[in-house]
């Protein structure tokens, strides 16, 4: 097989990285290296940076129509190319065609959402704050913002920050996930395609010396950054440390609680597209269940086990394939781990998917379903991220609400029930960001935004939506008098609008 060798976008052109390591892209449905790329340097990301920092002042001054107009004709190109920006994401990541599709869909609302700029951007006036005076805001773009993005969502995610980051005046450097490059690549060529001046937004490919560059540049503004929450923490504490304002979207455990009266049919669609949709490899995955009395649990673990064991798994070209393979040998050998852990623990595997590994030269693994797991397990504590969930049973909602809120992450939960008072109830009091109610992922659409609570979000900015918005702008206030005003000499007391 012919190996296909990417570049980094600087600038407009296509650069060779000078990192000193060469990173190896894999086929994770057949375990091969396809593609190839040298690492950005830190001398490359500096360079990146540098041009963006060049480029702020013209590209600040393009008014927010003409930016929008941009994203008019990015969206067309994103709805003309989503077939093959969907198969570049599927080849690396592994995910279905069709959830690939999906995904691309998610970031196309980004765009929408950026198409009226204009209107998230207009400000406040007040006429007559005092006699002949008017006050008024203005939210101004920062300059160099930058992005650090995972592997696992690799058109949306990175689409949360640049398209709102430029649609508001700044310049952007990308800095892709090393495993998934080539979607955020071709995705900056059609930025281009669509009239985005050159150097407005630059991407590259690196690891920690591209990231480390990018946290203490002085040109840089803002990072933003979505990943493990390890990383998420250093990139907080750093990106602070150098004083920039900083975004750091982490790891999660989503609980999903069932209610005793909850629809059996509803809540088991739900938990087996949340938990095993994109193999686990989802920031808002449902990994545990919270099934609140005895019956529940066992009516769902009836319902739900045949459907796991018959899920349909492969590559994602194959007809009909439900799940597909996780990222890496190593991701798929830290799950194994896991399920052992949970075993050796004394939880009780009620769906045993592991075999399916021993089976590819791909990094397939089966759905996993355990029951009995208590809060002091490492499967319940930990992020998998894998096809693995977890059945805790409690006896009341109270004992439930307590144990989603005090988790350490806080991403996204959800609660399935026909009562609005307990609904209610749940939705005022979960120490969550994002909560569904007979919705198992609530991510929320462009319009409206992301982030999680605790360990999952380090900083106050969710992305997108005014959130992003916020993040992306800084607020000047204005407060102007002509001379026509009247004159009173000089003032030397603090005045207040109650002054004639
Ligand atoms: P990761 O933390 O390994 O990598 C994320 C980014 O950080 C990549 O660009 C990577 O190159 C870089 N990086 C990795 N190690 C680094 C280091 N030591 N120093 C500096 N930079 C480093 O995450 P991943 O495995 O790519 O993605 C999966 C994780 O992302 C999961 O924890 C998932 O929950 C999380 N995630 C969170 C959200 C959210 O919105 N909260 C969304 C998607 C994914």
């Amino acid at each position: 097989m012919s190996i296909n060798h990417l570049r980094h976008i600087i600038n407009g052109e296509s650069i060779k990285g000078t990192c000193e390591r060469d990173f190896d892209i894999y086929n994770p449905a057949i375990g091969e290296v396809t593609t190839k790329i040298t690492g950005a340097s830190a001398s490359d990301t500096a360079k990146a940076i540098a041009v963006a920092n060049e480029k702020f002042g013209e590209w600040s001054k393009v008014t927010p129509s003409k930016r929008a107009q941009i994203m008019f004709n990015y969206r067309e190109l994103i709805i003309k190319h989503t077939d093959e920006l969907a198969e570049l994401i599927s080849k690396e990541h592994g995910k279905t065609l069709a959830d690939a599709v999906g995904e691309v869909g998610r970031g196309l609302e980004v765009v929408e959402y950026c198409t009226s700029i204009n209107n998230h951007l207009k400000s406040d006036f007040t006429a007559d704050v005092s006699t002949g005076i008017d006050s008024y805001n203005l939210r101004q773009p920062l300059g160099v913002c930058t992005g650090i993005v995972p592997f696992n969502f690799p058109a949306m995610v990175p689409m949360w920050m640049y398209v709102v980051a430029i649609a508001c005046g700044n310049t952007f450097v990308l800095k892709l996930s090393e495993k998934v490059p080539s979607c955020g690549l071709r995705l900056t060529e059609l930025m281009h395609e669509a009239g985005l001046p050159n150097g407005v937004l630059n991407t590259i490919v690196g690891d920690k010396e591209a990231v480390d560059e990018i946290l203490s540049n002085e040109h840089v503004k803002a990072v933003s950054f979505v990943g493990s929450t390890p990383v998420g923490e250093y990139i907080y504490q750093e990106g602070c440390r150098h004083n920039k304002r900083v975004q750091a979207l982490c790891g999660a455990k989503n609980h999903m609680i069932v209610m005793p009266d909850a629809d059996l049919e509803q809540s088991t669609d739900a938990i087996i597209g949340a938990a095993y949709g994109s193999a686990g490899e989802r920031c808002m995955a449902i990994s545990v269940v919270v099934a609140v009395g005895d019956e529940t649990a066992d009516r769902l673990i009836e319902s739900l086990s045949p459907i796991i064991k018959s899920l349909k798994i492969g590559a994602y070209n194959e007809a009909g394939v439900e799940m597909g393979p996780v990222i890496s040998k190593e991701s798929q050998q830290k799950i194994l781990s896991y399920v052992d852990a949970g075993v050796k623990a004394g939880a009780k595997l009620v769906v045993d998917g592991t075999s399916v590994s021993e089976n590819s030269e791909g990094f397939f693994i089966g759905g996993c379903l355990f029951d009995n797991v208590t809060s002091d397990m490492s499967i319940y504590t930990d992020e998998i991220f894998g096809p693995v969930l977890c059945i805790v049973r409690v006896s009341t909602y109270d004992e439930a609400l307590t144990l989603v809120s005090d988790h350490e992450y806080g991403n996204g939960t959800a609660i399935f029930t026909r009562d609005g008072d307990t609904a209610r109830h749940f939705t005022s009091h979960v120490q969550v960001g994002m909560v569904g109610v007979n919705v198992p992922i609530p991510v929320p659409v462009a319009m409206h935004s992301f982030g999680g609570w605790k360990r999952s979000l380090f900083g106050s900015s969710g992305t997108h939506g005014m959130e992003g918005i916020r993040f992306y702008t800084q607020l000047k206030t204005v407060t102007s008098r002509w001379p026509s005003g009247i004159r009173k000499g000089a003032e030397f007391h603090f005045s207040s609008g109650k002054d004639v």
